[in-house]
């Protein structure tokens, strides 16, 4: 079989990282040395409001370089490292291929990759689209902060009221609907259950710009946690949705009927594409294959035209 890039998920010759993705994530062609003692990562764990949540178990840390080495840093960081967690089995593998499959799918993603600890275990390292040159830090206002609502009631509230306020504080309101919308609807494609109101963000490169950031903290959750559920209501719903489901969510989003059904029509047709990556990804076996059936099912969902609609 052949040998797999851990940052792009394409053959390699020898298993090494492609020169070019590595350019791209750590802007040298080498992979630097990543001064991660695992066993040392603390545990932020957080209040999830009675819900099993990946996030909740998920640990983060920020790494900057120093000496052209990675470690961690308290200040001006450049990276987020996220460790395996012994709760949740092939997490950075799990959220790798999910952002794999979110640029698949047409989202602007950071650059991202696996890469090997200490302790013989992948992470999942993520560059940082918050920090501009050094470290300078990008404003950034999550959904919880947009509706002045406390960070403990991320998983309050419905994706309906997400839509109205990126059409109220978004510099380009119509776009980041739309955007937001797709985002809403791949979330339910892959089985994210963890799309909560600090999962999505708005970005203020300058004064004068507030656009819908780019795509962060997304996992496959379903595969994890067999209740698993949307974290924000579709509909009133959290789960069972269908094609016309999301249909009324886009017309009552304000989006036009002919974009809501290509991008219903978009998804399954990525069906195969995203079966390669599932298959080429990280993950055990059994991971995969529940993650493919997801996929499968979910397309089948959106494939499943209404009486009466065009097309
Ligand atoms: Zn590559």
């Amino acid at each position: 079989m052949a040998e797999l890039c851990r940052l792009c998920l394409g053959p390699t010759e020898d298993g090494a990282e492609h020169p070019a993705c590595l350019r791209r994530l750590f802007g040298r062609p080498q992979r630097p040395p990543i001064e991660v003692d695992p066993a040392n990562l603390h545990w932020f764990g957080q209040e999830m409001a009675g819900r099993a949540s990946v996030s909740g178990v998920q640990r983060k840390v920020s790494l900057g370089w120093s000496h052209k080495h990675l470690r961690v840093v308290a200040g001006r960081s450049s990276y987020l490292l996220k460790p395996a967690e012994s709760a949740y089995p092939s997490l950075p593998e799990n959220e790798h291929l999910s952002m794999k499959l979110a640029e698949l799918a047409g989202f602007e993603a950071p650059p991202c990759g696996l890469v090997p600890l200490r302790d013989g275990n992948l992470a999942y390292l993520v560059k940082r689209f918050d920090r501009r040159g050094h470290g300078r830090r990008l404003a950034m206002e999550d959904f919880c902060q947009l509706a002045g609502l406390p960070p403990a009631e991320k998983y309050q509230g419905s994706a309906e009221q997400c839509l109205k306020l990126v059409r109220r504080h978004s510099t380009a309101p119509g776009v980041d609907a739309a955007l937001l919308f797709r985002l809403f609807l791949f979330a339910w494609w892959i089985g994210n259950g963890d799309l909560h109101r600090k999962n999505l963000a708005l970005l203020c490169p300058d004064a004068q710009t507030a656009r819908l950031a780019p795509v962060y903290d997304l996992v496959n959750t379903a595969i994890l946690i067999p209740e698993d559920s949307l974290a924000l209501t579709v509909r009133s719903k959290r789960s069972r949705l269908d094609r016309a489901d999301w249909r009324s969510f886009g017309a009552d989003g304000g989006l036009p009927e002919k974009l809501v059904a290509k991008e219903l029509d978009r998804l399954p047709a990525l069906l195969d594409a995203a079966l390669a990556f599932v298959q080429a990804s990280f993950l055990p076996g059994r991971l995969r294959a529940a993650y493919a059936e997801q996929l499968r099912a979910r397309s089948t969902v959106l494939e499943a035209r209404e009486a009466g609609e065009e097309g």
